[in-house]
């Protein structure tokens, strides 16, 4: 169950996410996976290397971290080789409703953190509209006070604990620290309930966001609550449903309102 009233800080997962992938998306992933993997085993995909991956890619969850492992290439190494493929076919446009939905939780600090290339995550963020989201001219993005590709901000991608753990402290350092304080594992701990991790991979974006004490909104979910993990606390059927969620939270809080 969500805690609405507590929540100030969203951390937006991006693909997926802020916008829906489509089967064209899914093949070119498949595709650059494929022919990584053929070029370095020099052997067809199909078969025994498929299942390595597929071994593999459930010990990391992240397809660019198995990638890497498999195939001895760096992060950025696989990240450009995926970004360069989807950048030609992903064709995305402002949308309206997405637009408009920032605009309504102007009231929260929004956060993107994407498993990829900081570069292409901004003009992720840029084709969908959200740039016109203005705030202040010291947010990164539109809405987003802070926008990180996680490879090259962090080396590492979702779900190693390394990401949350730093977008954690960041979080703690940049918007709840006060000067002289005394900082300890436990004030930070104190502040990550107040922000709400958004995601469409349930073991990439949400489980490892619980472990470090946030909040949790599986995106993109008909999920019932009964099927839900228990690491994840709301599903919403679109992402747009979020706003539903916390404006019933919101009213439902007030006395007299229902
Ligand atoms: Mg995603």
């Amino acid at each position: 169950m969500i805690d609405k009233e507590k929540i100030e800080v969203i951390v937006w997962d991006v693909d997926g996410t802020l916008y829906k992938s489509d089967a064209t998306i899914h093949h070119v992933f498949e595709e650059v996976r494929r022919k990584l993997l053929e070029k370095y085993w020099q052997r067809p995909y199909e078969g025994e290397l498929k299942n390595l991956f597929l071994e593999f890619k459930e010990r990391y969850k992240s397809t660019t971290q198995t990638l890497a492992v498999l195939t001895g290439l760096s992060l950025s190494e696989v990240t450009e080789k995926v970004e360069s493929r989807l950048r030609k076919e992903r064709h995305l446009s402002t949308d309206p409703r997405l637009v408009r939905m920032f605009r309504r939780f102007s009231y929260l600090t929004h956060l993107a953190l994407r498993n990829g290339g900081r570069e292409e995550t901004l003009h992720i963020l840029e084709q969908l509209g959200l740039n016109e989201v203005r705030v202040d001219d010291h947010y990164q993005l539109g809405p987003f006070l802070k926008v990180w590709g996680s490879i090259d901000d962090f080396y590492l991608t979702k779900p190693c604990p390394g990401v949350f753990d730093r977008v954690k402290l960041w979080i703690y350092k940049n918007l709840f620290y006060q000067p002289g304080e005394k900082v300890t594992s436990q004030t930070i701990d104190q502040i990550a309930a107040q922000v709400l991790m958004v995601g469409d991979k349930p073991e990439v974006d949400l489980k490892p966001a619980k472990e470090v004490g946030f909040q949790t909104a599986l995106a993109w979910s008909d999920l019932p609550s009964s099927k839900l993990p228990d690491y994840v606390d709301v599903a919403l059927p679109t992402v747009y449903d979020l706003e539903r969620v916390l404006d019933l939270r919101a009213r439902l809080g007030k006395p007299g309102s229902v």
